[in-house]
């Protein structure tokens, strides 16, 4: 089998960045500057790192970022509140909660208390359900990515049987929604799911969202699919066995360098798009 094309997530990331930052300096001509805010409660230090490498990429694309950091013994009363101050807060036009959140929080509530304007990282019961109806104005970010990805390299997707493993509320169930929306036939798959293989055997497009390393294997991917792999666990390393599905698939995502980086280019867009919407 010809080696497979490999779907560069930093090129389409770098080409989304390329466009915000031309849209950022108009929006500065007029006198907005884009200014996305990050909550992050407590000191996990993984998710202390996702919040400053989206604080830079704000200030590399001349954006404004706006950091909020809570103490870990933060209520679910107390997060709210900082969230509805944000939401009243005129000079903010995105709202970014780190998650996962401290167990003592209600991480749907919190959620939920985003103004959907503001919702850009695609969390809130309301934008899902828009999405859902294919009217949603910011879909969760790494499935806009993914579809983004698609698209940068002009894979089809209208026909096409895509089949997702996952169904969390921020990667499978919304990636489904979107194939959905641009005609894919979706069969979504979880840990219940009986014969994944003969599933995933159908797909013509695969998108692992397991948060398992190497999980999907070559001899479950039909030749010559398209293999997305979102995953992304300790050690760099995504849910996809790249080394035997690469020998099989069509197209395939690295990781590092999938939808990884794409998912914050996407993040600074739809804060941008927020932005516009209200000169
Ligand atoms: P999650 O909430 O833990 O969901 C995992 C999903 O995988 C669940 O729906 C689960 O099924 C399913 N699953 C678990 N074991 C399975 C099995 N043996 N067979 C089939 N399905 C199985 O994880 P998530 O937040 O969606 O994240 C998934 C992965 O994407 C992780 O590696 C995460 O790090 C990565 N991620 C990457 C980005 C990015 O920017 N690249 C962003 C978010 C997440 P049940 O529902 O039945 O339990």
């Amino acid at each position: 089998m010809a080696k497979p094309l490999i779907l560069d997530g930093s090129r389409v990331a770098e080409a989304t960045n390329q466009k915000t930052m031309q849209r950022v300096e108009k929006l500065r001509e007029h006198g907005v500057i884009p200014c996305l805010a990050t909550i992050l409660v407590g000191d996990n230090p993984a998710s202390e790192t996702y919040v400053r490498m989206k604080g830079k990429m704000c200030e590399r694309l001349g954006m404004k970022s706006l950091r909020i950091h809570l103490p870990e013994e933060t209520t679910t009363e107390e997060l709210c509140q900082q969230i509805v101050e944000l939401n009243q807060n005129p000079e903010v036009h995105g709202i970014l909660l780190q998650h996962p959140v401290p167990s003592q929080i209600n991480e749907r509530k919190a959620f939920d208390t985003i103004a959907i304007e503001k919702d850009v990282d695609g969390v809130t019961s309301w934008g899902f359900g828009q999405v859902s109806m294919g009217f949603g104005q910011f879909p969760s970010c790494t499935p806009a990515g993914i579809i983004g990805i698609l698209d940068y390299y002009q894979i089809p997707i209208e026909g096409a049987h895509a089949v997702v493993i996952g169904r969390s509320p921020i990667l499978g169930k919304p990636v489904a929604m979107l194939l959905l929306e641009r005609n894919a036939t979706v069969t979504i798959c979880h840990s219940k799911t009986l014969d994944l293989p003969s599933c995933l055997r159908m797909a013509d497009i695969v998108v692992a969202a397991v948060g398992k390393p190497h999980f999907v294997q070559g001899d479950w991917i039909k030749p010559g699919a398209v293999v997305i792999d979102a995953g992304y666990n300790e050690g760099n390393v995504g849910d996809v066995d790249f080394e035997s599905c690469s020998k099989v698939a069509g197209a395939i995502t690295p990781v590092p360098g999938g939808p990884g980086p794409v998912t914050i280019s996407y993040l600074m867009k739809h804060t941008v798009d927020s932005a516009e919407r209200r000169v």
